[in-house]
């Protein structure tokens, strides 16, 4: 059904079609040149025309792991909040919440009322948005378990909870997946009791007939899917074999070096449905791009912006851009879940460390008072497997900078908390944006036709590690620029200008 939007822009620009918001739009850009000592700014404004489509999807998502902690962990959350279940906890009755959703309980603000008083409205009724309570979720796993029993396993949500979701949730069981042992630690051969036989080419033509059964099946009328299935080793990057997509579906005809994540985003792109990376490998090797710009398909990673990583990129944009010197970063992380367990194994500890690995480039490199070209702070990420703490994941940093005259400041921080109930919400957030986008499109200045946004959808950066981004475009990983980005161009598609937080109009005689 269209949406029945709750806002409504008062501006002949902007025009409420049965199907379309459409919004003219002036995007103001500048262009800066160096002449010696000189640099030159020259502005610019291009018209673009946005058209978001009104109607909403019924979505379906397929999960790559979906057994695993915040593959069930997303799903009964999404349940309890769908069937609107509270439960009795040593502290009192607990209600289901989308907390930590970007748009499910974030807020933007719309502008002053008549009293002068802030209007904020959640994000997510800026534009039509489909609400996470209707995602039909289906997915596949190595391990055969259902997926109440793999609620269990996980140790996340409140048992009096899970009593209540156990009869929903037994019901559902995960598809076969792909497994290549060599991918994941061997310490995860256990649990593989799921798994498809045959050549590479035969296993993705099964998953791309899954998601073809799943949407005929559930009726839904798109499917995105996304990978939050254990970290995979990196992918060796070979010419010939995955540098082209011609190439890498050969390799997948004659049995190359392509991991399982990948043969999980061909078969998804083939289908044409968005693919998102959660985890830190290289999933998206040249090839794989290439196969999605050639469909225009979305993709989208990698790794989920969870915990320590958000708050990195929070405090060391505060601190670069408050002209403090970040000169050593050390993040200590212990965790007992399975991902602890995949990730203490050393190459998945590298794919891990090395998405952790730059996330204050950008901002360091912004800087060029506080450092000098090629300078960066010492930057150090220790993660270690300790069973008893489950997926209450322990993270510690110390960030030490230098203040004003050779003056030393060191803060430390101790963040406790269960892993997948921070990464569920991102989950939803990266597949309800995704799925917008998929309605938006832009006709650029003296065009005739509408463009969609590139393949590589980089707006999804706010929650990813190791943002994916087109080739030549900026990586951003500073928190409120990531944030900016997603309100400013949803804006956008209302013809409403970027929100510039001046309030001018209080600061005149
Ligand atoms: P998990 O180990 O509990 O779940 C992963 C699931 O994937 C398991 O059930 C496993 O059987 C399954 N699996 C492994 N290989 C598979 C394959 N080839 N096909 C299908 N299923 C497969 O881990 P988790 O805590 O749910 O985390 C999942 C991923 O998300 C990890 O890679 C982790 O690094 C990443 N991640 C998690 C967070 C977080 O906060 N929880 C943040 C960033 C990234």
């Amino acid at each position: 059904a269209v949406m029945t939007e709750n806002i409504r822009i008062n501006n002949p620009n902007v025009k409420y079609t049965d199907t379309h918001i459409e919004a003219q739009y002036c995007y103001h850009t500048t262009a800066v040149r160096r002449d010696g000592d000189t640099l030159t700014v020259t502005p610019s404004v291009s018209e673009l025309e946005f058209r978001t489509e009104r109607r909403v999807p019924r979505l379906g998502v397929m999960l790559v792991g979906w057994g695993g902690n915040n593959g069930t962990t997303v799903t009964a959350a999404v349940l309890a909040n769908r069937l609107g279940l509270t439960w009795r906890t040593k502290t009192g009755e607990q209600k289901a919440n989308y907390y930590g959703s970007l748009f499910q309980s974030s807020t933007v603000c719309l502008g002053p009322g008549p009293d002068g008083k802030e209007i904020n409205i959640p994000f997510c009724d800026l534009l039509p948005m489909v609400h996470p309570n209707d995602i039909v979720f289906d997915g596949w796993d190595i391990s055969s378990m259902d997926l109440g029993s793999a609620m269990e396993r996980a140790e996340v949500l409140d048992w009096s909870l899970q009593e209540k979701l156990r009869p929903h949730m037994s019901n559902l069981r995960p598809r076969a997946s792909i497994y290549i042992p060599e991918f994941i630690a061997a310490n995860q051969a256990g649990r593989a009791d799921n798994v498809l036989k045959g050549t590479m080419a035969e296993q993705v033509k099964q998953i791309r007939a899954d998601i073809q059964d799943f949407r005929h099946s559930s009726g839904v009328d798109k499917v995105i899917v996304l990978w939050t299935a254990n970290t995979e080793r990196f992918c060796d990057l070979t010419a010939g074999v995955n540098d082209t997509a011609k190439n890498l579906l050969a390799a997948i005809q004659s049995g190359g070096e392509v991991s399982p994540s990948t043969l999980f985003a061909v078969a998804s792109i083939l289908e044409g449905c968005a693919y998102i990376n959660g985890s830190p490998q290289n999933t998206f090797v040249p090839g794989a791009i290439e196969l999605a710009v050639e469909r225009n398909v979305f993709i989208a990673g990698d790794d989920f912006k969870s915990g320590q990583t958000k708050i990195k990129s929070v405090l060391v944009d505060f601190l670069i851009s408050a002209g403090i010197k970040p000169t050593s970063i050390v993040s200590y992380n212990h965790l007992g879940n399975n991902d602890g367990m995949n990730l203490s194994a050393p190459q998945q500890f590298r794919s891990k460390e090395i998405s952790k690995s730059n996330v204050v480039d950008d901002m360091v490199n912004s800087n060029p008072i506080l450092y000098r070209k090629g300078e960066k702070p010492d930057h150090c990420v220790v993660i270690k497997y300790v069973p008893y703490v489950g997926d209450s994941k322990r993270a510690m940093d110390e960030y030490t900078s230098e203040i004003m005259m050779g003056g030393t400041n060191t803060i430390a921080m101790h963040n406790t908390c269960e892993d997948s109930l921070l990464a569920s919400p991102i989950i939803l957030d990266l597949v309800l944006l995704t799925e917008l986008c998929q309605r938006v499109c832009v006709r650029p200045q003296g065009s005739e036709t509408f463009q969609s946004f590139h393949s590589v959808l980089a707006i999804l950066s706010f929650m990813c590690k190791a943002p994916l981004v087109p080739p030549g475009a900026p990586l951003v990983n500073a928190y409120f620029r990531q944030r900016a980005c997603i309100e400013n161009i949803m804006r956008a598609c209302l013809g409403l200008p970027p929100q510039n937080h001046m309030h001018l109009e209080h600061k005149l005689q």
